[in-house]
């Protein structure tokens, strides 16, 4: 029996793959929430804004699991894992036995101290449920005061103003998505959002929770009618650590995706793991990743011995731009695709010796497919032939 711990997007992709590749042996899917297994990047835009059912959002059709022979148990937490023994506890009681594991339990959303007890309601957005009620709460003309301008508080600022909703978004940082974009990305965003009406408070010092809304240490008293919290998330590790695997700030994996015990693995949002690129381990919090690695950790659980070497990349829609990242944008040196500071451009980062390292574009969904390609093959390609609209980069990535 194969056991996965957490029925999201990682621990759905694991099962798919694991019957994929041919293991006919029984599946065990465990998740503690009660809903069919769902994708979490709409919860911060269509789940907020439109009128979809949510059975829109469901990763597959509940009929699927029992067709695969998979056996989902869903509202079910693991509460311990005895490695030794290879067992895992479900509640209170019920012990199952595991030849192999794999725990995609992901990450949870930080909040600030005193948030369940404040008198304006406080939100975070990580579940359907959180989406639901926040939904529910977005009117026209409500005060909404969003903590964090990281990329889920400015996709909630995006959608809440859709909703025609007054929005003030607070951060200590001085500029917004500063974990994720470049500095001339963030100030782009920023004039995205403040055209749109949206309030930006950032370099605010701290914050904290007040009876009318919230109070930053530098720009004041925000008052608001709702509070959303975005202030990044904290991997689920207690469960592992407790069982005595090695933990930092996720569960730390191999390049194989296993973890300390040989026969138990971790996949997700959940993980530390070497990055492919060099430079130490590092733990990813988008969809491709925890996509691919639960792919390669299923595929390893059946005995191949795969690397995890997927290229990090995500994306996040607000208004009517697609922003993406793919590779590292952190480092080289940038080529400009298109016009900047326009609705449609992308900038293309390589090192001195013209290898592609990342890229960075606006509304350019196509053409990232293949910038990517040029990231995984480590490509080397002038700059100019970069920088050239009419060069196809199909073919130079072909
Ligand atoms: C609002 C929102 C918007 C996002 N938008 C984007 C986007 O636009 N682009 C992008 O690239 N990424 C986006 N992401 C990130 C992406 O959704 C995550 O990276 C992805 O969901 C991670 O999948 P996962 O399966 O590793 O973990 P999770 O989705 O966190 O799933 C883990 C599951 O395990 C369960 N679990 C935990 N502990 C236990 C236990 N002990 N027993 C049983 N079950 C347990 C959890 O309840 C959860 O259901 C977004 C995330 C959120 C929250």
């Amino acid at each position: 029996m194969i056991c996965i711990i957490g029925a999201s997007l990682a621990g759905d992709m694991a099962a798919a793959t694991l019957r994929q590749e041919g293991y006919a042996g029984p599946i065990l899917l465990i998740g503690d929430e009660a809903e069919v297994p769902y994708d979490r990047p709409p919860l911060s835009k269509e789940a907020l804004t439109g009128d979809a059912p949510e059975s829109r959002f469901y990763l597959r059709a509940e009929s699927w699991y029992a067709e695969q022979g998979i056996e989902l148990r869903l509202g079910a937490p693991v509460t311990a894992i005895d490695p030794a023994a290879h067992t895992l506890r479900i509640g209170a009681v019920e012990v199952v036995k595991y030849e192999k594991l794999l725990i995609t339990a992901g990450a949870r959303a930080r909040t600030l101290p005193g948030m369940e007890a404040s008198p304006v309601p406080a939100y975070v957005v990580r579940t359907l449920e959180d989406a639901r009620q926040l939904r529910a709460a977005l009117r026209p003309g409500t005060r909404v005061a969003i903590v964090g301008a990281g990329v889920i508080g400015m996709e909630v600022a995006a959608s809440a103003s859709t909703r025609g909703c007054h929005v003030s978004v607070v951060d200590f940082a001085d500029r917004v998505m500063a974990r994720v974009l470049p500095p001339e990305l963030s100030a782009y965003m920023a004039e995205l959002h403040t055209s749109h009406g949206v309030d930006l408070l950032l370099d605010a010092g701290s914050v904290s929770l007040t009876a009318t809304g919230i109070r930053t240490s530098k720009r004041g008293d925000i008052d608001s009618d709702l509070i959303v919290i975005g202030i990044g998330v904290v991997p689920n590790t207690e469960l592992a650590a407790a069982a005595g695997l090695a933990c930092r700030d996720g569960i730390i994996v191999d390049e194989y995706c296993r973890t300390s015990d040989a026969d138990i693995y971790a996949a997700g949002d959940v993980t530390r793991y070497p990055n492919p690129f060099g430079g130490g381990d590092i733990r990813s919090e988008n969809w491709k990743h925890a996509q691919n690695q639960a792919v390669t950790a299923a595929r390893n659980m059946l005995g191949k011995e795969e690397a995890y070497g997927a290229v990090s990349s995500m994306w996040s829609d607000q208004y009517d731009v697609k922003l993406q990242t793919v590779g590292d944008i952190g480092t080289g040196a940038a080529t400009l695709r298109g016009e900047a500071n326009s609705r449609k451009f992308m900038l293309i980062y390589q090192n001195e010796a013209g290898v592609v390292l990342g890229a960075l574009g606006i509304n350019q969904a196509k053409d990232m497919r293949f910038v990517q390609m040029l990231v995984e093959k480590r490509a080397v390609v002038e700059p100019g032939l970069l920088a050239d609209p009419k060069q196809d980069l199909r073919k130079l990535a072909a």
